[in-house]
């Protein structure tokens, strides 16, 4: 889908591009720039071989060709006509481009040119051109007011692109590094948090009043023994779901396989009156899998944090409790 999108994106902009290289080739012809002119024809060439790469999907190397010819292109201008013009600019709005295209590639896996070093090429065509006109002069001594209508135009195009793109290339990493840490802060099975980043908000935890329990899915080996372990993930998943919907105002997190660990606020009494709601839910709903009907139970550890008590001592505290009930039967609350 991505795909499809970037080679039509890129399909337009080669089309574009090879009707501007015609459009500065009549430009050159009527200021009789000569050489220019002639130079557009392997410029023209370049991207109509750039539509037969796109169609085969080299779309790294189209990438790659067309930003050594359009530094080069950048390098003959500026020679020909002088830093008037402004064709120089567009060294400036390249390097960003190839940074962006190293990282692209190396998202998709893909060998790519280094960026530091092409940059490093395009800078010095940038000085030996700009250089070689401030010293000879331009080849092509033309007309000022053309050469400022071109200076204006191709800086607002280059100030535009920078802007734009640089915008545009922020939001995308913003995008990207708020999923990761979304991910990483995420359970796969379950889609609760993960015991780590559980940690993290135990940790960050400073209110008072909060009760802390663990519940721990009963005999769950045998769900796995006797109808196999994709029923199982199944009822984690069920289980997960019960408790995260009884749940809402709280922070719960898989704690370990078949363990659930969740923070939420309250005295002993509401964590009784919540935790034996949660364990009532669990006992009765059915959990069917492939048309079997399954039933499980949950056994709950809570307790309320004392003063100055350490998080580690409170989990603790509450997986005492926890198998204090697996001790008395399971399926029970102890807090
Ligand atoms: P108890 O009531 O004492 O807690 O008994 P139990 O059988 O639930 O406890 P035990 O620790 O003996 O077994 C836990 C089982 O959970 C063993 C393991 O294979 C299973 N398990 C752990 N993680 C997963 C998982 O992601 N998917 C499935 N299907 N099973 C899992
Ligand atoms: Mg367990
Ligand atoms: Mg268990």
């Amino acid at each position: 889908m991505i795909q499809a999108r970037t080679v039509k994106l890129t399909y337009i902009v080669n089309t574009l591009i090879l009707f501007m290289v015609f459009g500065l080739m009549a430009f050159f012809n009527a200021i009789d720039a000569e050489f220019l002119v002639y130079f557009s024809i392997p410029t023209a060439f370049i991207y109509i071989i750039g539509f037969y790469l796109i169609n085969r999907g080299k779309l790294s190397i189209y990438v790659w060709m067309v930003y050594l010819w359009l530094t080069i292109y950048m390098g003959v201008t500026t020679v020909c006509l002088g830093y008037s013009f402004g064709f120089h600019l567009y060294c400036m709005s390249m390097i960003p481009i190839m940074f962006v295209s190293e990282y692209m590639a190396y998202k998709i896996d893909k060998k790519s040119l280094k960026a530091v070093y092409v940059s490093l090429g395009v800078a010095a065509v940038y000085l030996v051109s700009t250089g070689y006109v401030s010293y000879f002069g331009p080849v092509y001594e033309r007309d000022e007011k053309v050469a400022s209508i071109f200076w204006l135009m191709n800086s607002i195009v280059v100030f535009a692109f920078l802007i734009f793109y640089t915008n545009w290339l922020i939001k995308l990493i913003i995008q990207s590094e708020e999923k990761l840490r979304e991910i990483a802060h995420i359970d796969k099975l379950t889609g609760l948090y993960n015991r780590h980043y559980m940690m993290e908000i135990l940790n960050s935890e400073k209110g008072s009043e909060r009760f802390l329990a663990i519940a721990d899915i009963d005999l769950f080996k045998n769900i796995n023994d006797n109808y196999g372990h994709n029923c199982g993930d199944h009822v984690l998943k069920s289980i997960a779901k019960i408790l995260k919907e009884g749940l809402d105002s709280a922070d719960i997190c898989r704690w370990g396989g078949e363990e659930f660990l969740f923070l939420a606020k309250g005295d002993a009494i509401t964590g009784r009156k919540v935790l034996e709601n949660l364990r009532k839910q669990v006992e009765n709903e059915d959990l069917s899998f492939e048309g079997k009907e399954i039933r499980a139970t949950i056994t709950i550890g809570g307790a309320v944090r004392e003063e100055n008590e350490s998080v580690d001592k409170w989990i603790q505290r509450a997986d005492e409790k926890l198998y204090v009930g697996k001790g008395k039967g399971r399926n029970k609350v102890e807090i």
